[in-house]
This record gives C-alpha cells, sequence and structure tokens, in this order.
C-alpha cells in the first residue's frame, strides 16, 4: 500500500473516532475482543487463513454481539433518565440475556418479552439456556404468541409501567437502530486498528446476520475508514433481498447518525440466505455438524440459531471456493453459546461409554 493511502486511512480513522465520541457510551464490554487463528480449521478446509474475532469473549453472562450495541443503547437510557428498560426477542433471545445482564449491572429494572417463534413445547427450550440466565439476572419475563406485533407489545407494557411511575426505555428486538449499531462501528474501528498492529490485511469479514444491526454498524464503520475489506453476512431469518434491504436502510441511517456526510455503497451490502434452512430457529443439518467440528476442532462454542447458521455458510463457501485468491478471512464470533442448553437433543450425542 502507498503512503497516501496509509495517511488518508489513518485521517478517516482519526475522524471516526472523533464522531463516535460525540455519543455517550457505558463501558460494559471486555474490549478489544481477542482477534486469533484458526489453524486446525484453516488446515481442514485448505482455503485461505481463517481467524476469528471472539465477539462470544465480550464478557457479560457469556457474552455475545449484543453487549456492543448495549453500550450505547443502555448510555442512551440513562441520559433520558430512564430506569426501567423493556426489550423483547424469540424464546432463546442472546440479546434478552445481554439487556437482563446489562440492566442488572446498572441497577435498572428489565422487563422482557418473548415471542414464541417456533412454537416448540420443548422445556429445555422453553425453561433452559437463555430463559435460565434472564431469570438468573432478575429480568421478568413474559411470553407472547409467535406472529405477535412485539413492537405494539411492548410499547403497551411500556404505557402499563408509566402508569406505575417507572420510567421506561424500550430497546427494539436485537438492539438492531441506529444506536445500538453504534457498537459495530466501533467494532469495526477496533478491527481495522488491530489488523494494524497485526500487520495483517484482512480479505474478508464474515458473520451471522439477523435484527441487522451487527452488519449496518460494520457496513457503516468499514465504509467511513475506506476499508476494502469484502463484508459477508450469512442470513438466519429473512430471504437475501429483503435481509439486504433491511441492512442497507439501518447502515444509512447510522450513517447519517454519525453525521460524517459519507455515503454507504449499495454494492458493500452482501448477505447470503442459504443457510437459513426450515426457519429462524429451527436446526439444520449444515448447522449441527458446523458445530461439532469447531468444538472438535478448536474447542470453540457456537450456538444453533445464529453463529452456528453462519459457521456453516462460511465453511460452505470455502469449501466451494468463494474466497479463492484471499489469504486472510475472518469470522466475527457473535456468541449465543448459552443457546446450546435449550437445544440439547439436536446433536444425537453418544453419551457415557460402558456401564457405570
Ligand atoms: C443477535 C445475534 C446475531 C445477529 O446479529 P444482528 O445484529 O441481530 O443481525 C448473531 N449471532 C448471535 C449469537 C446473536 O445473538
Amino acid at each position: 500500500m502507498n503512503t497516501t493511502i496509509i495517511d488518508n486511512r489513518e485521517e478517516k480513522i482519526s475522524l471516526l473516532k472523533r464522531a463516535l465520541t460525540k455519543f455517550p457510551r457505558e463501558r460494559l464490554g471486555h474490549l478489544p475482543t481477542p482477534l486469533e487463528p484458526l489453524d486446525r480449521l484453516t488446515e481442514e478446509l485448505g482455503g485461505p487463513r481463517i481467524w476469528i474475532k471472539r465477539d462470544d469473549c465480550t464478557g457479560l453472562s457469556t457474552g455475545g454481539n449484543k453487549t456492543r450495541k448495549l453500550e450505547f443503547l443502555m448510555a442512551d437510557a440513562r441520559k433520558k433518565g430512564a430506569d426501567t428498560i423493556i426489550t423483547q426477542g424469540a424464546t432463546q433471545s442472546n440479546h434478552a440475556r445481554q439487556t437482563a445482564a446489562a440492566s442488572a449491572k446498572l441497577g435498572m429494572e428489565c422487563h422482557i418479552l418473548l415471542e414464541d417463534r417456533t412454537g416448540s413445547n420443548d422445556a429445555q427450550y422453553n425453561f433452559n439456556g437463555n430463559v435460565l440466565l434472564d431469570q438468573l439476572h432478575g429480568a421478568i419475563i413474559s411470553k407472547r404468541p409467535g406472529d405477535s406485533d412485539m413492537n405494539a407489545e411492548m410499547e403497551m407494557l411500556s404505557e402499563n409501567l408509566e402508569k406505575d411511575g417507572k420510567k421506561t426505555y424500550i430497546i427494539p428486538g436485537g438492539g438492531s437502530n441506529r444506536v445500538g449499531a453504534l457498537g459495530y462501528v466501533n467494532c469495526a474501528l477496533e478491527l481495522t486498528e488491530q489488523a494494524t498492529q497485526l500487520d495483517l490485511k484482512i480479505d474478508a469479514l464474515i458473520h451471522a446476520t439477523g435484527s441487522t444491526g451487527t452488519q449496518a454498524g460494520l457496513v457503516a464503520g468499514l465504509n467511513a475508514v475506506d476499508s476494502d475489506i469484502y463484508l459477508l453476512g450469512i442470513g438466519v431469518r429473512a430471504p437475501q433481498t429483503q435481509q439486504e434491504e433491511m441492512v442497507f436502510n439501518l447502515a444509512r441511517q447510522t450513517m447519517d447518525y454519525l453525521g460524517m456526510g459519507i455515503e454507504v455503497p449499495r454494492e458493500s451490502v452482501r448477505a447470503n440466505c442459504n443457510y437459513v434452512g426450515p426457519g429462524y430457529g429451527l436446526p439444520t443439518d449444515g448447522m449441527t455438524e458446523a458445530v461439532k467440528m469447531l468444538a472438535r476442532l478448536e474447542g470453540l462454542l457456537f450456538d444453533p440459531v445464529y453463529s452456528g447458521k453462519g459457521l456453516d455458510g462460511l465453511i460452505d463457501l470455502v469449501r466451494k471456493g468463494h474466497f479463492n485468491g484471499m489469504s486472510n478471512i475472518v469470522f466475527l464470533h457473535t456468541g449465543g453459546s448459552a443457546a446450546l442448553f435449550g437445544y440439547p437433543e439436536i446433536f444425537n450425542l453418544p453419551g457415557y461409554q460402558g456401564e457405570p
């Protein structure tokens, strides 16, 4: 790279840093998260060198990507004088769990509405994993049927709590609005600086995409520093066109909110939604194989709903040569391992050997 490009990049990095400091932030996460090579997976697949960005190690209550968003969301809630947080998610929501933990840490009351998106009656799914942790953190949880208007449900709950004298703050599902997405603008900055320190040129960044705040923040942040990293979201729910449109919209809102006068090119938003399987939160063979493979090759835990499907996409695309010509690709580990305990049966494990 020639020096003009480097000087230009450094200037953009400092401009983005300055733009981010305008927003209030609560320090909740263990940041920066590690960036580590996955040598055994790389050897197994024989493609580009694969690295992992450990956002499963953000610290709060087993970690995950929502903690970065909550740094900005919880600070905004406090600035507005709120004492009560309301949010929503699927039964095994990692976002709900991290919001419950962040609320506990900041001494705020937390109400969570859980939408029954899968229709499962399984006791582990309904009471173990993230649900157990939500309650352990003192959150008040209640269920809503699948396809409820969850935003309307949160508004109703908020009105009732305000009548009781609470000052509420509503966090949308997944913490995905322009405030939460700032957490992933910050991650783009962090990763850029980490790569420089390691003298590493990152060719591609791959991660699971759902409610879109993660990808939208990364799109905004990477564009703001003029990065040429190929960013790819692996979808877990919506079809590709819809997912890309949602990411693009939030990325543009986030960029406007940063106020740097930069446009988001539509072509910097890419999603591959071929690994969803039968639907959100429903297991696939590729996901179970990928989760087992990384547990055994690298000693790492991924979840059935998000990071496991993202990993399935990563592995399959490496095998198909999608990243041919690239040297270093990074998988962003968005966390979620607490959800494993909501789905113990899907791995079909052999159990103990021999007689007890
Ligand atoms: C929420 C979540 C995602 C998706 O992030 P979005 O910002 O909602 O797109 C990915 N992985 C895990 C483990 C999550 O909990």
